[in-house]
């Protein structure tokens, strides 16, 4: 099997699982403590999740605090919800290819929404007009379907002199690139070869946020609920390794992204070729029936259009927003290259891929 779709999850670091082995904690071992009890195994469980606060900590700007959320849906639903009732009356604007957790959101608040268009190479126009009452504005930094990185420093110096918060969410950046400045940064552990079930909201001292869980008051009153510390663990591993590796990984992305783009010469590329994280490629080919590529080339773990919206089997907005056609849209497929993956997997996979697209006619 062939693993090509790093945008939808990335395979877990041996570092991170090591990270949280101790932390499985038996009947038999001295960390099963409950991170929140103030004796012994409780302070030893605490400890590990501040260690891995602080490991997280270092992907993000200074100035701001992490709060461990199961996700970054939720992180995301905290950012745009705790939000809320601060921003009420105030306008709401995303792009048009935000991921579900910020589309859906943000059409469920009760405040206007102003959606900012993209251009055909996928990427936002920093100097579009915004209407003058924005109070919310949230861009992602990587679009998990075609990759392209967004000029979100340029949107947060906006955003800060309209008066209105920045909400980014990075889960396609943390690990890859450096994190950009805002007031909000949402990252999900299981995208940078961490554990699933656990992601962070950031949030830049000084915002004022209400929580969506109330109970125990954990993660300072801001998210309540026992914290895993072997999820936590698990992330501040995944974290650290991604910061001390990512030249080395962005390098092996650039060799893997040269490699493809002659692999599969007879494929078009969907969105920038500058302005995008070299891991995602994101191939149209007009005419092509994904599904039936999907079913004849079942080695390859590849998906069609975003890993979310294929499962719905509604035509992806991210490949409408930037102008293809529903053929073409339909004949593109996400290939997701990532640290582990070498070029000799991505070239047996195209073999296959190509050779079961031309059998298409
Ligand atoms: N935002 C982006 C850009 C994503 O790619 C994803 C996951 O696909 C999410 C948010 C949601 O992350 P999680 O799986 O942690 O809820």
């Amino acid at each position: 099997m062939i693993y090509l779709d790093h945008q939808a999850t990335t395979p877990l670091a041996p570092e991170a699982r090591s990270a949280m082995e101790r932390w499985l904690g038996g009947a038999d071992s001295a960390s099963f403590g409950n991170p929140h009890s103030p004796h012994r195994l409780g302070r030893q469980a605490d400890a590990a999740v501040e260690l891995a606060r602080e490991r997280v900590a270092a992907l993000f700007p200074s100035g701001g605090q992490v709060i461990f959320t199961g996700s970054a849906t939720e992180a995301l639903n905290l950012a745009l919800r705790g939000a809320g009732p601060v921003r009420a009356g105030r306008r709401v604007a995303i792009s048009a290819i935000e991921h579900a957790a910020i589309e859906e959101t943000a059409r469920s608040l009760p405040n206007r929404l102003t959606v900012l268009p993209v251009d055909a190479a996928g990427l936002l126009d920093a100097e579009a007009e915004w209407p003058a009452e924005v109070g919310l504005v949230s861009v992602m930094q990587v679009n998990n379907e075609i990759g392209t990185i967004q000029p979100v420093e340029r949107v947060y110096q906006r955003a800060q002199a309209a008066g209105a918060l920045f909400v980014c969410d990075a889960v396609q950046a943390a690990g890859k690139l450096p994190i950009a400045g805002a007031d909000m940064i949402a990252i999900s552990a299981h995208k940078f070869y961490g554990p699933k079930g656990i992601g962070a909201l950031w949030v830049r001292n000084g915002v004022a946020l209400q929580p969506l869980i109330t109970g125990g008051g954990q993660e300072g009153g801001f998210r309540s609920g026992t914290l895993s510390p072997a999820l936590c663990a698990g992330m501040g591993a995944a974290a650290e390794l991604a910061l001390t590796r990512m030249e080395a990984d962005a390098a092996h992305m650039d060799r893997l992204f040269a490699r493809a783009m002659d692999l599969f010469a007879g494929w078009t590329l969907n969105g920038s070729a500058d302005q995008r994280h070299k891991g995602n490629l994101n191939l149209c080919r007009a005419g092509l029936d994904v599904a039936r590529l999907m079913s004849d080339v079942r080695q390859v773990c590849f998906s069609a259009g975003s890993a979310c919206a294929s499962d719905s089997g509604k035509p992806s907005r991210v490949l409408a927003a930037i102008g293809l056609s529903a053929a073409e849209a339909k004949g593109s497929i996400r290939l997701g290259v990532g640290r582990y993956t070498t070029e000799a997997e991505l070239a047996d996979a195209a073999a296959l891929l190509n050779a079961a697209a031309e059998a298409q006619g």
